[in-house]
């Protein structure tokens, strides 16, 4: 079989550069490998090569340096048939780590009964709703290595008062430590994208509660984004309305709560901690 013609429906960009390639692989530490932080959730090793889920392997150009790892039991996800077949061809070993299928659909605690890595160079069309993923999982996946469009890396990487800055900033921020590891050019690729790519590590943080409730914080993040160059008092007035709904405030009373000075900030400007006091503003 030849190569995997490119297909644009699943984001398919094949990585040609191997020295990139071998650098996004290398990116990956696990548990035991604890960086200079210190301030890691990992298991302590047990000496077990640490199961890490490959998503959309495609030709396998990350794959063949994941395989030499003896420190990875390696999984693969890809939804396409004939990158499937072309693995399984060129690869050993696949029977039984290989699965066709969409990542967005797996039920990860079917397949992983405790802790994993993710790994990837990502279907850039599913980027974010790979992440949202990841944070529905955040307790059992203590790293992700993922390429992404250069833009999606900085913003998730990028702290508050950037212009950049959005939900999935806060959301991950709030569970992990993120790192920009370095840009890929569009060049490295076959075919290749229209825009630059950039690698990026996300490590679980120490964190282990937010103080507040977390579909609530989820939801003031997710709504006071909305509108994200207005204050704040806009976009979450129905939040803020449900809560004096709740406690039988007046007009008078609502008025004077969203008077207070968080709502006339705008969403990018609020840490993670400042969206958890916020959350308990409206609980
Ligand atoms: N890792 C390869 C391919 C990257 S392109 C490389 O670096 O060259 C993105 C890959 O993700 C493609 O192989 C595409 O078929 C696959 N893909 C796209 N959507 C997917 C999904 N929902 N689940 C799993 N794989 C997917």
């Amino acid at each position: 079989m030849t190569e995997v013609r490119a297909k644009k429906a699943l984001g398919q960009h094949f990585l040609t550069d191997q020295k990139v390639a071998r650098a996004i692989v290398d990116a990956l530490k696990i548990p035991g490998q604890a960086g200079n932080d210190g301030a890691l959730s990992f298991p302590a090793p047990t000496g077990h090569p640490f199961p890490v889920l490959e998503v959309g392997p495609g030709m396998g150009v990350l794959t063949q340096y994941l395989l030499e790892r003896e420190d990875i039991d390696l999984r693969l996800i890809e939804i396409d048939t004939e990158s499937v077949e072309y693995l399984l061809t060129h690869f050993q070993g696949m029977q039984g780590r290989l699965m066709e299928g969409d990542f967005l659909r797996l039920r990860l605690e079917k397949l992983f009964p405790g802790q994993f890595g993710i790994i990837g160079n990502f279907p850039y069309n599913i980027s974010s709703q790979i992440f949202f993923k990841v944070l529905d999982y955040k307790d059992s996946i203590p790293e992700v290595v993922g390429m992404v469009q250069k833009e999606v890396a900085e913003r998730i990487a990028c702290p508050p008062g950037s212009k950049t800055y959005g939900i999935l900033s806060v959301l991950l921020q709030a569970w992990y430590d993120i790192e920009y590891l370095f840009t890929v050019g569009s060049g490295c690729f076959a075919p290749p994208p229209k825009v630059e790519s950039a690698v990026i590590r996300l490590r679980r943080n120490g964190r282990t509660s937010l103080g507040c409730d977390e579909s609530l914080f989820k939801a003031v993040v997710k709504t006071a984004f909305g509108q994200r160059r207005k204050m704040m008092r806009n976009p979450l007035k129905p939040l803020a309305r449900a809560k004096a709904e709740r406690e039988g405030w007046s007009e008078d009373a609502l008025s004077a709560f969203l008077a207070q000075p968080v709502f006339s900030q705008r969403p990018e400007q609020l840490s993670v901690e400042d969206f958890a006091a916020l959350t308990n503003l409206l609980a």
